[in-house]
């Protein structure tokens, strides 16, 4: 007993029960645990310990949790608040978010856990039209200079994914894994490598991340395609013999779009982010026809995103 550790911030001294976990003890109040949690009111109603399992006279509860997850618990209880935790508020780490979804299933505690998943799902949509919402609001960042690609409610790098992707697996939530491994995918090569190397990952996701980043450069390239193909069937009808849309927006895919279509496995990244419009007017092609083909990049991305599960290795 003479290596525990008393908490700094969450030993309180009219607390009636210590919590250990690891070397560290934390002195609450069994009550207010329990009130939120039926595995603590459980766990507290054991019978009277020896005298040999108290700790400053309180009764010991020893945790298999760390103390970094404990400490973060008890500091939603005493520190936070469920409107502190609302998806309005600030941004969580991962791994607070990852705490909460582990120990909120793991104790009961529902509003903890149900706030984890609720930002799970804002991070990692399962339609279309909530993904293409978040990839065009600020907190999405494809760049990522900072290596945060999504940055509310919850911070998140690409390779953050895999570790989402474990929690959608263990704690069965199936809502977000397409998403989820859409990010994974999203991991450069060389990244990819180095953290197969350094068993941040493993080998199963690696190869299935090199084989879907080949589908998901197929899937760009062919959707550019039907751009095209849909574009050329729209002008049917076109009287305007001055108009040379086609030909102008031919030459601009040659130039611009072949190459990218062709080199990048991100076909759901949105118009604004390889900046279509500017290209289209600097190809000066008309109102109308601009129209038309940004209608079209929408349905592809949507025809793309909706049919990810069918051909991404990661996801079956
Ligand atoms: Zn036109």
């Amino acid at each position: 007993m003479s290596d525990i550790k008393r908490s700094s911030s969450l030993y309180f001294p009219d607390g009636n029960i210590v919590l250990i976990a690891e070397n560290c003890a934390f002195r609450v109040h069994a009550s207010f645990l329990a009130r939120h949690s039926q595995i603590f009111e459980d766990l507290f109603q054991l019978p009277q310990p020896q005298p040999s399992e108290m700790f400053d006279g309180c009764p010991i509860v020893r945790l298999s949790d760390s103390k970094k997850e404990i400490r973060y618990l008890l500091q939603i209880f005493y520190d936070g608040s469920v409107d502190a935790f609302s998806a309005s508020s600030k941004a969580l780490d991962f791994l607070a978010v990852s705490i909460m979804l582990r120990l909120g299933s793991k104790y009961g505690i529902e509003f903890i856990r149900n706030e984890a998943i609720v930002r799970l799902e804002k991070c990692f949509p399962s339609t279309f039209e909530e993904y293409d919402k978040l990839r065009r609001s600020q907190y999405y960042d494809a760049e990522e200079k900072t290596g945060i690609v999504i940055k509310h409610p919850m911070l998140l790098t690409k390779v953050d994914a895999f570790d989402v992707l474990e929690l959608a697996r263990q704690f069965d939530l199936r809502s977000i894994m397409k998403a989820a491994w859409y990010l994974a995918a999203q991991n450069p090569l060389e990244k990819l490598a180095d953290y197969l190397e350094k068993k941040r990952i493993n080998h199963t996701d690696f190869t299935a991340c090199i084989l879907d980043q080949e589908s998901l450069v197929r899937a760009n390239f062919h959707g550019y395609s039907e751009i095209i193909y849909l574009y050329q069937r729209f002008r049917v009808g076109y009287v305007d013999p001055s108009d040379k849309c086609l030909e102008l927006l031919l030459n601009a895919w040659h130039d611009t779009s072949l190459s990218f279509s062709l080199s990048s496995h991100d076909p759901l990244s949105t118009p604004e982010e390889y900046s279509l419009e500017a290209h289209l007017d600097d190809a000066a092609i008309c109102a109308e026809c601009t129209e038309e083909i940004i209608h079209q990049t929408k349905e592809q991305r949507r025809a793309i995103f909706n049919g990810l599960p069918s051909f991404m290795k990661g996801m079956s």
